[in-house]
């Protein structure tokens, strides 16, 4: 399998408030076309350093792509680090600079001398059209090996990569038929869930495994790359058979459903509702359900009942229960879950309280503990859990998903 690696080209993505998003795209294309990203960089505006780094990928890859440092000015850097590391000369290339002033006089301004730069072409590449702005690409061939570059600001980056590079690099490589199988799984810990599949993924090369963990939501990719569709899925239904068995329910969905959407669809079968009643995560449980497009047919609302005297005046928790138990205990998470679906008639209602920290607000129960409550047409069910993380954010958001866990069992 051919090998590609890329480089961000800009100072700004060293600093904290910058990222390189371009080679998560270029990343997602590539593999798409059967090649591996085996190396990613990000250089600042140093010519020398930039050169370093471009030939040693090349002698090491076969295609180098890189992203930014086109621009005009003295710190656009990419062209010339570039020619340096092949060196090659670069050429002035008329057409380039006319089409630039010719971009400048369509918006009634003129072109500054220093554009004249972008029109730079190192000698033997071929000219990459950019729609979208001033800056050309460039592809290199260098002995079979290929150096693309290609602007920095992701819209000029992906229209020149699809209209200019995709089909260059389908003609370069053999055709390949790529499958993924999506399995979203809740319920277990990544390292748990790591350990039950990871005898399996290993046998395989191909597909590629890749497990995603956030916030108690866990995501598992197996990617076939295979010359023939047929023989791709075939490849994903013998690792889906034997994985399948190992994780059972635990699997929520298998083509990237969300577990809202997933619990949405089962309630919209049944004809059921939901309510909710939430104390720790203060309304991110209803945002989460609402994010799901259609969920006004099952969703009836939320209480958001952060005080005790918000739980017994819209829940009807008894102050003697709140007094005796207090506001984190199961006894109080059953009597929000209760009260909301009294107040509502749902069918569902699913209920937290907790203490996500980071200090207890004059609570017994310890930082990062969380009292889920399900109550349904037979009774209430509770979960319970006390997280060590020491994170508020983490720990509602595991709050959350504890209680949609929860709720998808027992639909
Ligand atoms: P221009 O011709 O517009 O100057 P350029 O190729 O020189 O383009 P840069 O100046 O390096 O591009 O980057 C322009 C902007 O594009 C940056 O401010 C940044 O917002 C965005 N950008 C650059 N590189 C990346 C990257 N790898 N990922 C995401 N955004 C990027």
């Amino acid at each position: 399998m051919k090998n590609a690696e890329i480089i961000a080209v800009g100072s700004e993505m060293l600093t904290p408030s910058r990222v390189d998003t371009n080679s998560l795209w270029l990343t997602d294309k590539l593999n798409n076309l059967g090649v591996e990203v085996v190396a990613k960089y990000v250089i600042g505006d140093d010519r020398a350093r930039l050169a370093g780094t471009v030939s040693q990928s090349l002698m090491a890859s076969d295609f180098v792509l890189i992203s930014g440092g086109l621009g005009p000015t003295e710190d656009d850097v990419t062209r010339d680090a570039v020619a340096l590391a092949l060196g090659r000369e670069q050429n002035f290339h008329a057409p380039i600079s006319d089409a630039i002033e010719a971009r400048f006089k369509k918006m009634n301004r003129v072109m500054p001398e220093i554009n004249k730069r972008q029109a730079m072409v190192i000698a033997g590449a071929e000219i990459l059209s950019n729609d979208r702005g001033t800056a050309p690409g460039q592809w290199i061939d260098v002995a079979g090996k290929i150096v693309i570059i290609l602007p920095g600001p992701p819209h000029e980056l992906k229209s020149m990569f699809e209209r200019e590079c995709q089909p260059r690099l389908e003609k370069l490589l053999p055709p390949v038929a790529i499958r993924t199988l999506q399995l979203r799984i809740s319920g277990m810990s990544e390292s748990e869930l790591d350990q039950t599949i990871s005898p399996i993924y290993k046998k395989y090369e191909n597909p590629v495994t890749t497990v995603l963990a956030h916030n108690g939501d866990m995501q598992v990719h197996f990617r076939a790359r295979c010359e023939s569709v047929e023989a791709a899925e075939a490849l994903l239904a013998e690792v889906d058979g034997q994985v399948e068995p190992l994780l059972g329910d635990r699997i929520y969905s298998r083509n990237g459903d969300t577990l809202e959407a997933v619990i949405g669809a089962k309630l919209l079968a049944k004809g059921q509702t939901l309510v909710v009643a939430e104390s720790a995560t203060g309304g991110g449980l209803a945002e989460r359900i609402t994010n799901t497009p259609g969920s006004s047919a099952y969703f009836v609302g939320g209480f958001v009942t952060y005080t005790r005297k918000m739980k017994t005046s819209f829940l009807g928790v008894p102050e003697e229960l709140l007094a005796q138990y207090g506001a984190v205990s199961k006894e109080t998470a059953q009597a929000m879950a209760e009260g909301a679906r009294k107040a509502t008639g749902a069918d569902w209602a699913l209920s937290i309280t907790g203490n996500a920290g980071p200090t207890t607000d004059g609570e017994e129960a310890p930082v990062g503990t969380i009292y889920v409550a399900l109550a349904g047409p037979d009774g209430t069910e509770f979960g319970h859990r006390v997280w060590a993380a020491n994170d508020r954010l983490r720990v509602r958001a595991f709050a959350g998903q504890m209680a949609l866990d929860m709720l998808n069992r027992k639909l």
